[in-house]
């Protein structure tokens, strides 16, 4: 006798095959179970897929064909897990099959079953955990903090200023969950690869090496595929990782930290966009875990949804507001109004009289400008050429290291030209200024200047360009961190997380282009941002009383700079959704971006446009408004143009059944005439960016 087995495999993006496809088997096999199948010519890895009705045996299998291989001895994803990708598919707007095996490890899908079998030996003969650290004695807010998240079903919102110990409680509930139960897990993820490491150290010195797992997409195919065995069997107690380990196999799952939970990195940016933090949350209700998201600068989401309970909060907000150690005070924020210095100075005199002043006492600064590079533009100025990329809708910037012009969005590099390609002028110059510049300056300013033992002044920039290859980051902070470095330049990258302790003084040489931005999440990324970078000055209590945060700007009374300021995140965050609040804008309201790709705007634009007119009744009858498609804002990357379409409603339930309901009319749009010379498209549900 034969069963047919509903079984998820990896099907194109828009085969509109959104479900489980049949496969025959000998023995019926228990839903979540791993599978190898024919597809086509090939042969792919499936999952048995849970559906309602089970599958009765066929009298008559002719057409069905046979999966080739079971797994048998790896233990079945759980139901948990499979509704947890059912439910992201579908609120995401993917096929099951390509979120499911996206979420596994790649080397799975290379193993057959007794190659997996011997696999799971080897895994087996782990050695015992070794010794674990102390737990310092908890201050008073973490204690409290403590007895609320022991108390209470959450989700929780922990709201801790930088340094406040926020780690601490997730170390300390980690610790009193697996105490208690002993097969429980616990997931902690973080927004980025290189902040693992140092956490990996805390929990591992904490717990023990063998107790935790690391999951990101920075580790080896090999590497990956032992840590998801780890968490798949149980055997690792902690899962660290970055956004793809929300989907992490983990059948005892009792805790999820999302800790910077504010951070943009958490949402998938390609393929399927899902938003991790959310799907936390989600999972959490789910499989009868505590959440908790943590961040000294929420999103405004977060912090709306953990409003007070009486006006529709759903999260519990926990608050630490003091850092740990005595001298831990917030550094004091100084404004430059910039309408004030000299023309065109890039440091202002008091900023540069500061940067001099921590430097001969033997402290450090650090110095971030948002933007890569030499000079955004290199240009012409006889005839007004600029360096524009001839594949995308956007300025080539100058890197002066290597003397090239780059696109930061295709790629495309040439050499820097002697003279304008236009009008064949040698007046050609940088406009503008990047982190390249800007060291290169600050190094001019700073040339006679003398650290305590009368050496120069040592400066390293860290940005992108600086830590392409593997290792260098490391190295860089490294230094740093030994006290070699006086300065450090460098973009947001270097704002974020880092644990400097020497450092007394933060400068943001130019962030207002944030404030006038399009983009109407610009604000509370620069004032999380600035927030973030602040936190990086005076970590070390013995000097941190002396520790500045400098903001050069035009606009020295704006809101968000006052609010800064104070270190006034709930000031800040009620005068922004007051702001959402009047424009209709998220929280308050939902979204979806349909984006299109083709070799002509018009082409892209005529398929949203054909869709949107087969979508209004709908739309209409949901209270869901379907904006006209517009070109994106950077219309054209390597040729090939792009449009959007913006979809919002005050309700996330009417958005999602307009979506649902609308799915095979974008299908049906793509085959017929308006679909024809689409290149791609895709539908990005809670878009971060418009
Ligand atoms: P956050 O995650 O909020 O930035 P951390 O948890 O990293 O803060 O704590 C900041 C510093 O304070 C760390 O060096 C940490 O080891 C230390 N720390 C945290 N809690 C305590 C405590 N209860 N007693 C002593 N030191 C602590
Ligand atoms: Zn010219
Ligand atoms: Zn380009």
């Amino acid at each position: 006798m034969s069963y047919p087995l509903p079984i998820l495999v990896q099907t194109p993006a828009h085969s509109q095959v959104g479900g489980p496809l049949s496969w025959l088997s000998e023995q019926t096999l228990a839903p979540g179970t791993l599978v190898r199948v024919p597809l086509g010519k090939r042969e792919t890895l499936g999952i048995v897929w849970p559906v309602a009705t089970p599958p009765a045996p066929v009298p008559d299998p002719v057409r069905l064909r046979p999966i080739t291989d079971a797994l048998t001895a790896l233990t079945p994803l759980t139901p948990a897990w499979c509704q947890l990708v059912d439910f992201a598919a579908s609120y995401y707007q993917r096929a099951a099959g390509e979120v499911a095996l996206a979420a596994l490890p790649p080397q799975l899908r290379e193993l057959g079953s007794e190659q997996l079998a011997r696999r799971l030996k080897r895994q087996a003969a782990a050695p015992a955990p070794s010794a674990t650290e102390q737990a310092p004695t908890l201050t008073p807010e973490q204690q409290a903090v403590m007895a609320q998240i022991e108390a209470q079903a959450g989700p929780f919102l922990l709201f801790g200023a930088t340094g406040s110990g926020k780690t601490e409680v997730y170390l300390r509930c980690v610790q009193q969950l697996l105490a208690r139960e002993p097969e429980a897990q616990a997931l902690v993820m973080v927004p980025e690869i290189n902040l693992t490491p140092q956490l990996e150290e805390r929990f591992a010195a904490r717990f023990g090496a063998e107790a935790v797992v690391s999951l990101h997409s920075g580790m080896t195919n090999p590497q990956r595929l032992k840590s998801w065995l780890a968490a798949h069997s149980g055997a690792a107690r902690i899962v660290l990782g970055t956004r793809m380990a929300v989907f992490a196999s983990m059948p005892a799952l009792k805790l999820i930290v999302v800790d910077e939970e504010h951070d943009p990195s958490y949402k998938q940016q390609e393929g399927a966009r899902y938003s991790a933090r959310d799907l936390a949350i989600y999972r959490g209700k789910l499989e009868n875990a505590k959440v908790i998201l943590g961040s000294a600068t929420p999103s405004l989401e977060s912090w709306h949804h953990s409003r007070p309970e009486a006006e529709g909060g759903r999260y519990v907000r926990l608050h630490m507001p003091s850092r740990v150690g005595d001298g831990g005070a917030l550094p004091l924020v100084r404004r430059v109004d910039m309408n004030h210095q000299p023309k065109h100075a890039v440091f202002s005199p008091p900023l540069l009289q500061a940067i001099t002043e921590r430097i001969a006492r033997g402290e450090q600064c650090m110095v971030f400008l948002n933007r890569r590079g030499y000079a955004p533009v290199l240009h012409c100025s006889d005839c007004d050429w600029k360096s524009e990329c001839p594949h995308c809708s956007a300025y080539r910037v100058f890197h002066k290291i290597d003397r090239t012009l780059r696109c930061h969005h295709c790629g495309f590099t040439e050499r820097v030209p002697r003279a304008c390609p236009s009008c064949g002028s040698p007046d050609i110059r940088p406009m503008g200024r990047g982190t390249e510049k800007l060291e290169e300056h600050l190094a001019e300013l700073l040339a006679e200047v003398r650290r305590p033992d009368g050496s120069p002044v040592r400066i390293v920039r860290i940005d992108a360009d600086t830590t392409k290859l593997k290792g260098e980051l490391e190295a860089q902070l490294a230094q740093v961190h030994s006290g070699d470095v006086d300065v450090l330049v460098g973009t947001q990258m270097i704002a974020k997380g880092h644990d400097f302790r020497r450092i007394t003084l933060v400068a943001a040489a130019n962030p207002d282009s944030a404030l006038f931005s399009s983009d109407f999440r610009a604000p509370e990324r620069l004032f999380s941002l600035l927030m973030q970078a602040a936190g990086r000055a005076g970590r070390d209590a013995g000097i941190s009383a002396q520790s500045e945060m400098w903001v050069q700007t035009q606009h020295p009374t704006h809101p968000l700079y006052d609010n800064l300021k104070k270190h006034d995140y709930p000031g800040f965050a009620a005068q922004q959704l007051k702001e959402r609040e009047q424009a209709g804008l998220p929280p308050f309201s939902f979204q979806a971006l349909v984006r299109a790709e083709a070799r002509t705007q018009e082409t892209a634009q005529a398929f949203l446009n054909a869709a949107s007119a087969l979508g209004t009744e709908d739309a209409v009858a949901l209270n869901v408004t379907l904006y006209p498609a517009v070109p994106m804002s950077v219309q054209r990357v390597a040729n090939v143009e792009r449009a959007q379409m913006l979809i919002e409603s005050p309700s996330r339930a009417a958005l999602q059944r307009f979506l649902a309901g609308w799915h095979d009319t974008l299908h049906t749009v793509r085959q017929g005439p308006e679909g024809k010379g689409l290149i791609r498209w895709a539908v990005d549900v809670d878009p971060l960016a418009i």
